[in-house]
């Protein structure tokens, strides 16, 4: 069974192609700068890597350029577009009508149009995706996975703000939590590397990208998170602030007269990481700069280690006695610095690193002392699969079987 994984953004498409029966990736890539100049595809294959400029004016021709690359004499992995079984969109916002992955139909798409408001920079390309794929491929199913999902477990208490009940009545606004299928992947495999079932298991998994949140995975269910009703809450971020008094928006509304689109786009895109630089983003410059001796550089790494470190603090106390805290994504994968300095002064909740497997980590492993009571784990996320393995189960009729587990579980 083939399934192809899709991520459409505003400008762009990321792909990825699956063999499910040999559980291998055929292909995968990014087409980006849809309807700009300047569009061009990166196309992967085992044992190729092609870059092409290209015109795309809209997401149906973006699909329909990833086809051609799909079946491409030269750089394809199929020979017709009929070898594809299924298609699994990633979605961002499944508001609370969506705490699963579901087949795709009328309903769903109303449904996703309608969380639009919620998600007004996500939602609307995610459904261009879906609309171009019914016209190009109308016999294929397909199946929405939603980054809200994952997080629809929280309870009351945790998801409520404390704001006039009425804007959670008419608006739905709430906190919702993001990266869903990245923390329930992780949580997953930190599980399967203890041995243990995920029903009796208590986790803190931090997935630190340019984008970063923390979750309290309790028994393999979300019982909360540091994002909310959108992605800018929590943890300090590459460009998104993260927690602050809200009271400082509109302080800064009455001194500079912005507005809120203004607002909006500073604290989502001028902030983190950038705002307390003033250049980087990417936390190897800002690695490399503070250690040259740069005080904005090395304020914002201690900043961010320790806003992480606030949130493991906060979440040990919801959960009790926790099994282990895990590290993903981009900055949580790949740097042992940043690792360290989150679990620095953590050894009397139990939490401790072990120097030398940390800077070796490259793959996923128990980063921790043999003798730290909670394990420290390093994770490759991998949403794609968590993508795949749920078309295929919605395929077969197995997703909603109490006992399902993905591959990566058993
Ligand atoms: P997203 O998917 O949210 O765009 P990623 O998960 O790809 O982000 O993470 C991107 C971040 O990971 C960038 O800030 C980048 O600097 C950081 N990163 C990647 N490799 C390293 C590394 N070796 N050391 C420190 N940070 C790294």
């Amino acid at each position: 069974m083939k399934i192809l994984a899709l991520n459409c953004g505003s400008s762009s498409v990321k792909y990825q192609l699956y063999d499910k029966s040999s559980n291998k990736l055929l292909a995968k890539g990014s087409l980006e700068r849809i309807g700009f100049v300047g569009t061009f595809i990166i196309h992967q294959t085992k044992h190729q890597k092609h870059r092409l400029e290209c015109e795309c004016s809209n997401h149906k021709d973006a699909i329909n350029m990833v086809f051609k690359f799909l079946t491409d004499e030269e750089f394809g992995v199929i020979k017709e577009l009929n070898e594809i079984d299924a298609v699994g969109h990633r979605i961002v916002h499944g508001g609370e009508l969506f705490s699963k992955s579901v087949l795709i139909d009328d309903n769903v798409i109303k449904a996703i149009d309608n969380l639009s408001s919620l998600a007004p920079l996500h939602n609307p390309p995610n459904l261009q995706g879906i609309l171009a794929m019914q016209s190009l491929l109308p016999n294929v199913a397909q199946v929405a996975v939603f980054d809200t999902a994952f997080h629809q477990t929280m309870p009351e208490t945790a998801y409520m703000y404390a704001i006039p009940l009425k804007w959670y009545e008419k608006y739905g606004v709430r906190k919702y939590g993001f990266h869903g299928t990245s923390h329930l992947y992780v949580s997953r495999c930190a599980a399967a590397l203890l041995h243990k079932d995920i029903k009796e298991t208590n986790f803190i998994s931090l997935h630190i990208g340019n984008g970063v949140s923390v979750t309290a995975c309790k028994g393999g269910k979300s019982i909360d998170t540091s994002m909310g009703f959108t992605p800018l809450d929590g943890a300090i971020m590459g460009t998104r602030s993260g927690s602050l008094d809200p009271a400082v928006p509109l302080f800064m509304i009455d001194k500079e007269g912005f507005s809120s689109e203004e607002i909006n786009t500073i604290l989502n895109k001028r902030s983190g990481v950038l705002g307390i630089t003033g250049r980087y983003t990417d936390r190897r410059d800002i690695a490399r700069v503070a250690e040259e001796g740069d005080k904005y550089c090395q304020l914002s790494m201690d900043m961010e280690a320790y806003r992480l470190k606030k949130l493991i603090g906060e979440y040990h106390a919801v959960l009790g006695k926790i099994d282990g805290i895990i590290f993903t994504a981009g900055v949580g994968e790949n740097s042992p610095v940043a690792r360290s300095m989150v679990c620095k002064g953590l050894e009397h909740f139990g939490i401790i690193l072990d120097d030398e497997k940390n800077n070796k980590a490259k793959e996923e492993s128990i980063i921790s002392k043999d003798d730290s009571p909670v394990k420290i784990f390093m994770i490759p996320t991998n949403e794609e699969i968590v993508i795949i393995e749920d078309v295929a189960a919605i395929l077969s009729g197995t997703f909603d079987n109490d006992d399902f587990k993905y591959s990566f579980e058993v």
